[in-house]
């Protein structure tokens, strides 16, 4: 029997640093029969040499190679429509695809036979598809190097200090969204010693931000706006526009704010308005973790980099997983193995659509749309 080959690409963009299987499973992926090729200077960003794959009994080949001779090709981020072209009839693709955002690239991988795995679609609610859930081990990563950044970039202590020289104060830090980035953002500023409050429009989210021993914030323009699969809707226009007017008057107490919110599919809200910022002391530093070409959190932050709004310190941080590289692919590549172990029997890709991680995480498979929420996104 001809075995199946796992691809690993180096990832194309200059600001993705991650890799998608390193070679603790690669070498898992050899021991259930699998063959494995990588792109040479895959894991460069996050510093695996290519004779580790070797080691781990991947073959280490050039881009041309790996595209010729793989059957499914792993990757981390969504792909360009050239990436799209490389791909072949009958290949499997799978990462974080963002096949909403990215319609067009996968009308022309269902038109060319390749079917799409987008770990970003994955039904998490499943106790079953935790171990695949790639948005949670990485958001958990991007929580974390949020409140390490916003210490690095705050000019005084976060714990309060006191010494031969004097007391200072602890800083008091605001969360707003505590979802997966959001808890983790909240536990960490709590262990460097801040104060910290934090917000979400999901009400269920209270419980869990007191269990980390920060304060809810209570507006008095809460709505109570959970959606489904536990993620958060969409305000509307109203409620929106009483959110970002309470905020803006209770965000000039806080020293350091960390944004998260995000809504499937949608553009992010805006929380942190100009006024807000404008209220912040000099020398406050905001993390907007929701930065990216589609806007964020934060009024004027951008994408991966850092200005200065009224003498705040705004951090555009959509991607922070990629900073923390090694961390990061790590956890990507074991929610990796686990999907393809989910997906691979005995040797070969077996789609079973029936099967609820399927229905959610394939996108594309002989020739059409499988997904129903990309399905009705294209019919529309
Ligand atoms: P996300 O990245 O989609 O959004 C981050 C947070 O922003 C969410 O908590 C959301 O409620 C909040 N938000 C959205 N709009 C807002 C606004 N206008 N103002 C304030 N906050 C706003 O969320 P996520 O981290 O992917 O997690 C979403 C949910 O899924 C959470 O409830 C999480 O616990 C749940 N989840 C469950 C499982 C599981 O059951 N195994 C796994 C992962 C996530």
């Amino acid at each position: 029997m001809v075995s199946t080959t796992v691809g690993v690409v180096k990832e194309p963009s200059p600001g993705e640093s991650r890799v998608s299987l390193i070679p603790e499973q690669v070498s898992r992926l050899k021991t259930s029969g699998l063959d494995v090729v990588v792109e040479s200077a895959a894991g460069h960003g996050a510093h695996i040499a290519d004779e580790e794959y070797t080691a781990a009994g991947a073959a280490v080949v050039a881009v041309d190679e790996l595209y010729e001779r793989a059957d499914i090709i792993t990757r981390v981020s969504a792909l360009s429509a050239a990436d799209a072209k490389r791909l072949r009839d009958g290949q499997l693709l799978a990462g974080l695809l963002e096949p909403l955002r990215y319609l067009d690239i996968m009308r022309e991988l269902a038109a060319n036979n390749i079917t799409t795995a987008s770990l970003d679609m994955l039904p998490r609610t499943l106790s079953r598809a935790q171990s695949m859930d790639v948005l949670s081990s990485q958001a958990n990563i991007a929580g974390y190097k949020a409140a390490v950044l916003a210490a690095d970039n705050y000019g005084r202590y976060f714990p309060m200090l006191t010494t031969a020289a004097g007391t200072s104060p602890p800083a008091n830090a605001l969360i707003l969204g505590t979802g997966v980035a959001g808890l983790s953002a909240i536990g960490t500023a709590r262990r460097l010693g801040a104060v910290v409050t934090a917000y979400d429009v999901r009400p269920e989210s209270r419980a869990e931000v007191e269990s980390l021993g920060a304060r809810f914030l209570e507006l008095e323009t809460t709505v109570a706006a959970s959606g489904t699969g536990g993620y958060a809707r969409a305000l509307t226009e109203d409620e929106r526009a009483a959110q970002q007017r309470e905020l803006s008057t209770r965000i000039g107490k806080f020293d350091v704010v960390i944004t998260t919110a995000k809504v499937p599919g949608k553009t992010p809200p805006l929380l942190v308005t100009r006024e807000a910022l404008a209220g912040m002391r000099p020398g406050s530093v905001v993390v907007d973790l929701a930065a990216s070409d589609l806007g964020g959190n934060v009024a004027g932050s951008e994408p991966e980099s850092t200005i200065d709004i009224d003498g705040v310190r705004v951090i555009g941080a959509g991607n922070l997983p990629s900073v923390m590289a090694s961390a990061a692919s790590a956890a990507y590549s074991r929610n990796m193995f686990a999907f393809l172990s989910h997906l691979i029997d005995e040797g070969s890709v077996a789609i079973d659509l029936d099967d609820e991680i399927n229905a959610g995480v394939i996108i594309t498979h002989n020739r059409s749309f499988v997904n129903k929420i990309v399905a009705d996104a294209e019919a529309a």
